[in-house]
Parts: structure tokens; sequence; C-alpha cells
């Protein structure tokens, strides 16, 4: 471990815009996770999980997915980054390659006493992390493609000036209420 935080480092050297693609944003979250698996000696194959950057987690920030006791896949929720930003998203790495190697070495996916330790070790929460939902949804009306704004961003305010980077659709923005629905 290079510094009593557990961050490697790693945040500093990557400057992750908001606007990087998700391939980006996958490869320097396999770096980070290959970076805590040495420096903690995790029992965990970084290569051959998948590595997925979800559109579609709506409230939890990271999850590990697994069948017969083997772990298969990490998602990371593309909006925790965008809501949260690098360190919020390094964190939950931590948690989720916790709960890998936990699985891994003792067939445990709960958050108890093992789990604790080694949080406290890689300085990541216990619980799983939730994310907030957005303030808006800005629509791309040819192909639906939707993204997330917290803040009455640019985007937001001048939707009509922007065009979509999928298809060149216009886009439409829809506030989302207190309750989250929209
Ligand atoms: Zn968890
Ligand atoms: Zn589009």
């Amino acid at each position: 471990m290079s510094d009593s935080t557990g961050h490697l480092g790693t945040e500093e050297r990557y400057a992750l815009s908001s606007d990087c693609t998700d391939g980006e944003l996958r490869s320097v979250v396999k770096i980070y996770a290959r970076k805590v698996v040495e420096a903690h000696d995790l029992a965990v194959a970084v290569s051959s999980l998948e590595w997925e950057i979800s559109h579609r987690a709506k409230r939890r920030a990271g999850a590990l997915f697994h069948s017969d006791g083997q772990p298969q896949r990490i998602q990371i929720a593309r909006r925790h980054f965008e809501n949260s930003g690098w360190l919020a998203v390094t964190s939950t790495i931590r948690h989720e390659l916790i709960h890998a190697h936990l699985l891994n070495t003792e067939r445990d996916v709960g958050h108890g006493k093992r789990f604790q330790q080694f949080a406290e070790a890689l300085d990541t929460s216990v619980h799983c992390e939730r994310f907030s939902e957005p303030s808006y949804w800005v629509r791309c009306e040819e192909c639906d493609r939707e993204i997330a704004r917290y803040r009455e961003s640019k985007l937001v305010k001048q939707a009509d000036q922007f065009r979509c980077g999928d298809c060149g659709g216009r886009f439409s923005v829809v506030p989302v209420d207190e309750n989250g629905s929209r």
C-alpha cells in the first residue's frame, strides 16, 4: 500500500473526464482493481472477472454477481461515477473486491465480521453503497439514449444546442421530481 488511505494514488494519476467512454472508465477501473489486489494480497483474478459499466443500475453503486460460488462479474454504475466522481468509484471497487475475495476464500458474501475487517483495512464502506437519482434526464428523441445529470448543467440548460453522440438526434430534458419518478 502506498499511502495510509489505501487509495494508492491512482485517482491522481488518472484524470478521467466525466464524459469519458464506458470503455475508458472500465480500463481504469481494472487497472485500479489490479493495484488493490496486489497491495492487499486479495485472492481475486481481476482479468478473469467480467467488468461492467452499467447504465441500468438504479440505486446500487456497485455489485458483485456470482454463480456456483464463483465471482463472475463486477458491475459499477455509470451514474455513480457521474454523480460522485472517481474517488467514490475507487471506494466501490474496493468494496466489491472484498466481496470477491471473501467469496473465493471463505464462501462468504455477507457484510459480517470478516468483511468489516477488510473494509477497515481497505478504507471502504461496510454497506453496499447507494447513489442518488439524478435531477434531470437528457433523452435523445431518436434513439432513446438517456444521460443522467445531477445539476442544471449546460447540457440541461441548452439541450437544443447539442446532438446525440450515438445517432445525431435531438435531446429533450426530463426533470425528475422529489420521489424519483419521471
Ligand atoms: Zn456489499
Ligand atoms: Zn440518439
